[in-house]
């Protein structure tokens, strides 16, 4: 039973005008059993909170609480908190069960009998009980993932702090160990913190998500909510495969103005953009409509939509990726249907809803 609050944390590294401000005054509260993704692109600090959260870094301001009691002047061991780290961190001249058992040595107080029935029942959840014996050398990448998530379950900690503990993995038993994880979660039902750069990853395994940006949070929701109602621009690109496309444009009359375009905006979206002399008009791949030129039916689509030639055709199976061009204007990704035929060099008509816009004043 843990809830885990980070309250106004921030670190700095060095002093003076050296110093990095690696994260900046992040407020995240964790509920009991929740499965939390931090997640940002490289650098954005994400090791370092978790580094905070396990005390393996001082924390500059800020307060770290597990169930209510400050945490930030305990060290490593003192914390009921248990690391899984990319490198997994084995002993190479232990076995397996050795490893397992040695944090728990060093954590509780139980006999050598109640410790091998922890690591046998631990070896059986993650199914390696076969792999007891052998040395770390001996194990695949998979399987050493598997040994260094046992030696944090075994100890029956009260959160996880997991930091990319998949980066390691190919594609393969990397999706096949997201999901274990994440059944491993809804079984044993322990706050977890997981760290990835991977939004991918991010959007299918967290209850929420954390996303930092430079140090800063940005926006902490759930996957769905991330996705549709993005915080901000930052936001808005980083999740979501291919990247949502950006157009910037001028604000006219409740109306973005393009080189290529102008664009109406609906009565509450104009009001809102209205004071601002730009912004940016957001529109997800999978929400742009390509249909041939010759379709086009100019009174029914509100202005909405626009002549463009498709440069490239990425055929990827269930989908194609197709990149256009709008005349005198900006290249828009959209995805369609796999089984379309569509061919570089088409002329197209590509509608943009208006339901499905996002716009972005000011960031
Ligand atoms: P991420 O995990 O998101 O890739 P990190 O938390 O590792 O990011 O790093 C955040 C920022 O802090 C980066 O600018 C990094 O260079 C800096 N940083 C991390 N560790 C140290 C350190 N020990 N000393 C100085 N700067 C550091």
């Amino acid at each position: 039973m843990a809830r885990l609050e980070l309250d106004s944390v921030t670190k700095r590294f060095g002093e003076g005008d050296g110093s990095v401000l690696a994260v900046d005054d992040v407020d995240v509260d964790i509920a009991d059993g929740e499965f939390l993704v931090l997640v940002g692109p490289s650098g954005c600090g994400k090791s370092t909170t978790l580094r905070m959260v396990a005390g393996l870094e001082t924390i500059t301001d800020g307060e770290i609480r597990l169930d209510g009691d400050r945490m930030n002047e305990q060290g490593p061991a003192e914390r009921d908190i248990a690391m899984v780290f990319q490198s997994y961190a084995l002993y190479p001249h232990m076995t397996v069960r050795q490893n397992m058992r040695f944090g728990l040595e060093e954590s509780t107080d139980l006999s050598d009998d109640e410790m091998d029935g922890r690591v046998d029942e631990t070896a059986e959840l993650l199914d390696i009980t076969e792999l007891l014996d052998r040395k770390p050398g001996a194990l695949s990448g998979g399987q050493r993932q598997r040994v260094a998530l046992g030696r944090a379950i075994v100890r029956e900690p009260k959160a996880f702090l997991m930091d990319e503990p998949l980066s390691n993995l190919d594609a393969k038993l990397r999706s096949q160990m997201r999901t274990e994880l994440q059944q491993l979660q809804d079984d044993l039902d322990t706050t977890t913190v997981y760290v990835t750069h991977d939004q991918t990853e991010a959007m299918t395994m967290g209850d929420r998500i954390a996303i930092l940006d430079a140090g800063e949070l940005q926006q902490v929701a759930t996957p769905l909510e991330a996705y549709h109602r993005p915080a901000n621009q930052f936001v808005a690109g980083f999740i979501g495969e291919p990247s949502m496309n950006f157009v910037d444009c001028a604000v006219e009359d409740a109306t973005l103005v393009n080189e290529a375009f102008r664009y109406p905006l609906a009565d509450e979206v104009g009001a809102a953009v209205s004071e601002a002399d730009d912004a940016t008009l957001g529109i997800r791949p999978e929400d742009l409509s390509v249909d041939p030129a010759a379709d086009a039916d100019d009174a029914a689509d509100g202005g909405h939509a626009f002549d463009a030639t498709v440069a490239v055709v990425e055929p990827m199976g269930d989908e194609n990726v197709v990149h256009l061009s709008l005349a005198d204007g900006p290249d828009l990704v959209a995805t369609v249907n796999g089984l379309r035929r569509i061919e570089s060099g088409a002329e197209v008509r590509v509608t943009i809803p208006e339901n499905a816009i996002h716009v972005f004043d000011g960031n």
